[in-house]
């Protein structure tokens, strides 16, 4: 078994450290970064631990107005980026919906025979993941050992009901945090999702980026690739060594279901002129109106929110998807493109990894006819 940490004494270590930084010693950047580190490890800390005392505001860290237009400067330069090569990502979008469309009409709840679940606790997990390890993806191996070692593979709630990670950027220190609803292929999967992360977070510090490439996961669009490679590169594992073959399948389909809705919602955004973009992201529109045009249904629940984080969800998401398949079948591409994505986005440098929208699609129709025969 696979001990998910309950324990969120390191979570307020990390939150006192954060709030007694002298923020002289670092950059406008490094700032912004460590007052977001602090403001999500504050709220997971309350909802974990249901502990308020770490919520309260650090004078000076806070609403900093430098700091809040440093925020606003990052948004707009997403935003800028993405309009420019909006035509680029409709027609990506637009071609693999096309192969993805049958996904809608198959008949779901005639497949409760793989209901998942039945997979309860499993004596075998921690067997499988290093078997995962060993046979086709080591280089996750360390970085597993690493976090458990810290004690930083944390539960996650039924407040979240999610998995992610967080990066302390100041502290070099890495925590995941997994939602584990009592099927281990669930919670395997999410524990290799967030490792794809982890790895990035490793490959970023250790080039010691310059300050444009320290803003990837503000920045670009490509920060759920690996974490999508390496997550099918598992259920594809158990699939093809025929264990828990079945409900791997399903999982996988059902994964892939997940994805088409947010392939559907980029949709949405590469088809709206520039002023109906901006008037969505700054929510001057009824919620009712925008989640109607989506599939997402979570949309709905939004609160007191904007949608530029959902907006940057359902693009790396789509892209991770896309070009996750596509690395599975290309091992030989994926340097090229490591070396690529930490960039903004630009097309050209897309397209000359041999990734063009033709490319990926022959990769989504081979593995689509594999899995949804
Ligand atoms: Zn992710």
């Amino acid at each position: 078994m696979i001990q998910l940490n309950q324990d969120y004494a390191d979570i307020k270590n990390q939150i006192e450290y954060l709030m007694n930084l002298d923020q002289k010693s670092y950059s406008k950047i490094e700032n912004l970064k460590n007052k977001s580190t602090y403001q999500v490890l504050a709220g997971v800390y309350l909802l974990m631990a249901n502990d308020e005392s770490c919520f309260r505001m650090p004078i000076g860290l806070l609403g900093q107005i430098p700091l809040f237009i440093e925020e606003q400067r990052l948004h707009t330069q997403f935003h800028r980026n993405f309009l420019k090569n909006q035509s680029f990502h409709q027609q990506m979008v637009k071609s693999s919906l096309e192969i993805l469309n049958p996904i809608l009409e198959e008949d779901w709840s005639s497949n409760k025979k793989y209901n998942l679940d039945c997979l309860d606790k499993n004596e075998e997990e921690t067997d499988l993941l290093y078997s995962f390890f060993k046979e086709v993806n080591p280089s996750l191996k360390d970085i597993f050992e690493d976090i458990v070692k810290q004690k930083h593979l944390y539960a996650s709630n039924e407040t979240y009901q999610n998995s992610f990670l967080i990066h302390n950027t100041a502290q070099k220190t890495l925590n995941i945090f997994i939602y584990d609803q009592g099927n281990f292929l669930i919670k395997l999967d999410s524990i290799i999702h967030e490792l794809g992360h982890a790895w990035d977070c490793f490959k970023l510090d250790e080039k010691k980026p310059s300050e444009l490439k320290s803003l990837y996961f503000y920045q670009s669009i490509y920060t759920e690739v690996f974490s999508f490679m390496y997550e099918e590169q598992f259920l594809e594992y158990l699939i093809e060594n025929h264990k828990y073959q079945e409900e791997a399948k399903f999982y996988l389909q059902s994964l892939w279901r997940a994805y088409y809705n947010s392939l559907y919602d980029l949709h949405l955004y590469t088809e709206l002129p520039s002023r109906k973009y901006h008037k969505i992201i700054h929510n001057s529109y009824p919620r009712s109106y925008v989640s109607s045009l989506t599939a997402t249904s979570s949309w709905e629940n939004i609160e007191d929110y904007d949608f530029i984080e959902p907006m940057k969800n359902c693009i790396r998401y789509s892209y991770g998807f896309l070009l996750g398949n596509f690395l599975i079948e290309h091992p030989e591409k994926r340097q090229q493109f490591f070396k690529i994505h930490y960039d903004l986005f630009q097309p050209q440098k897309l397209e000359e990894c041999g990734m063009g929208k033709e490319e990926i699609n022959k990769c989504l129709t081979k593995k689509f006819d594999t899995y949804f025969e």
